[in-house]
C-alpha cells in the first residue's frame, strides 16, 4: 500500500529526498504544497520535474478527505459530512456569528465515552482520526467561510465527534499544524478544546505547555449525578478532576470553561446550584449554560427558563462568570451533541 506522504514531517521530507539522491529542499516544497498549498494531487505541483511527480505518485498517496454532502441551517450554521479516505465518516460545523467563524471539528469516528446524553454516543468509538483528518476539517472550513462569508475562519472548537483527549497526539500534531505559519498560521488563543474531563490527560496538557483554552463538559458538580449521565466520571471523580484543572491553572495560568447543561429533574435543584458555585469557587472559570439539544428518545428534557435564571443569579452573586449559549444548527442536527452522522 502506498504511504500518505502526509505523515511526514518537513524533516522527514527533506531526508527522503536526499536518501533518492535529490535536494533537500525538494522536501520544502512538497510540504508546502501539502499544507499551504493544500494541494490533492502530485500533478499541481508544478515547480516538480514530470518525472519527481510520476515518482511520487507511484510511490505515495495524498488521502485527503472529502467533503461529501453539506447541510445548510435557516440560521446560516453549516454542517460537512466528510469521507475519510477508508469511507467512514465524520461531521464538522461552520458556525458564523456577525464578524467570526467558529469550526466546530471531530477528533475521532464516533465515541467511547458513553454520555447518555449525546447522539455521537450511540455511534460507539470506530477509530482515531489522523492529524491531517482533523487539519483537513478545519482547512474545508476555512476555504467555505471566505467563500461564503469573505472572511478567514476565526475561531476552532474541538467540540464535534469524539473525546480529543483519548486521540491526544494527533489532536495536537494537527493543533501544531493548524497554528503554524506553513499550515494556517492560527493563534492557538482561538482554539478550544472540549472535554469530558480525563484528569490524567489534562495534567499531560498543562505539563506540554499547550496554548489553547481548556473547556470541561461538567453538567454537574455532584459525583453521584455525573456519574449516571457520563460513565468516564466513575473512575475520574470530582475530586480528581479538580486537582487536575488546578494544576493546569498553576503551570498554564489560563482559566477554564465549564460547559452545563440544566435538565429538568436532574440537576435543576438548589443542592445543584450550590455545588456549580463551590466547584466554581476552587480554581478560576467561568461558565457557559449550554442549551439542550434533545436527541431522539425524549429521555432528557431542558429546565425551565426560571431555574436556568436561578443558575445565572447565583453564580454571579458569588463573582462567577457566567453566559446563556444559545444553540445553533439544530435544523439541520448540527448542534452540540447531535452529530451523528444521520444523513
Ligand atoms: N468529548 C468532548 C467534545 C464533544 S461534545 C466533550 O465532551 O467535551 C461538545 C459539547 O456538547 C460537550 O460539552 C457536551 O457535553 C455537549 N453535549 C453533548 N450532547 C449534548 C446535547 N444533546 N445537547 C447539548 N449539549 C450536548
Amino acid at each position: 500500500m502506498k504511504k500518505d506522504i502526509r505523515s511526514y514531517s518537513k524533516e522527514a521530507l527533506r531526508d527522503y529526498f536526499v536518501s533518492q539522491g535529490q535536494q533537500s529542499f525538494r522536501g520544502n516544497q512538497v510540504y508546502e504544497w501539502l499544507w499551504k498549498k493544500n494541494a490533492h494531487t502530485f500533478e499541481e505541483m508544478t515547480n516538480l520535474s514530470k518525472e519527481t511527480r510520476l515518482f511520487l505518485e507511484e510511490h505515495f498517496s495524498i488521502n485527503h478527505i472529502a467533503v461529501d454532502n453539506i447541510q445548510r441551517s435557516t440560521d446560516g450554521t453549516v454542517k460537512n459530512a466528510v469521507k475519510l479516505h477508508d469511507g467512514l465518516v465524520v461531521e464538522s460545523v461552520m458556525i458564523p456569528t456577525e464578524n467570526r467563524t467558529t469550526a466546530c471539528v471531530s477528533s475521532q469516528v464516533g465515541c467511547a465515552m458513553g454520555c447518555t446524553f449525546c447522539a455521537t454516543a450511540r455511534l460507539k468509538k470506530q477509530r482515531n482520526l489522523l492529524p491531517d483528518e482533523i487539519y483537513d476539517q478545519v482547512a474545508a472550513i476555512s476555504k467555505e467561510s471566505e467563500l461564503l462569508y469573505g472572511h478567514k475562519l476565526t475561531n476552532i472548537v474541538f467540540m464535534g465527534m469524539g473525546e480529543p483527549l483519548l486521540n491526544y497526539e494527533n489532536v495536537m500534531k494537527a493543533i501544531d499544524k493548524i497554528t503554524s505559519e506553513e499550515g494556517l498560521g492560527m493563534s492557538p488563543r482561538r482554539i478550544t478544546l472540549s472535554t469530558v474531563g480525563i484528569p490524567k490527560m489534562i495534567k499531560r496538557m498543562a505539563d506540554d505547555q499547550v496554548k489553547f483554552n481548556l473547556a470541561l463538559s461538567l453538567h454537574s458538580a455532584i459525583d453521584e449525578v455525573r456519574s449516571k449521565m457520563m460513565p468516564v466520571n466513575i473512575s475520574n471523580n470530582l475530586d480528581e478532576l479538580m486537582d487536575a484543572l488546578q494544576y493546569w491553572h498553576q503551570k498554564t495560568g489560563n482559566r477554564i470553561t465549564f460547559e452545563y447543561v440544566v435538565w429538568k429533574g436532574i440537576n435543576d435543584k438548589q443542592k445543584d446550584i450550590d455545588a456549580l458555585v463551590h466547584y466554581c469557587k476552587q480554581v478560576p472559570a467561568k461558565v457557559n449554560l449550554i442549551e439542550y439539544n434533545p436527541i431522539d428518545d425524549g429521555a432528557f428534557e431542558q429546565a425551565s427558563p426560571i431555574i436556568i435564571e436561578q443558575y445565572v443569579s447565583e453564580l454571579e452573586k458569588n463573582g462567577i462568570i457566567v453566559n446563556i449559549r444559545r444553540s445553533r444548527g439544530k435544523d439541520i442536527d448540527a448542534a452540540c451533541g447531535q452529530l451523528a452522522n444521520k444523513s
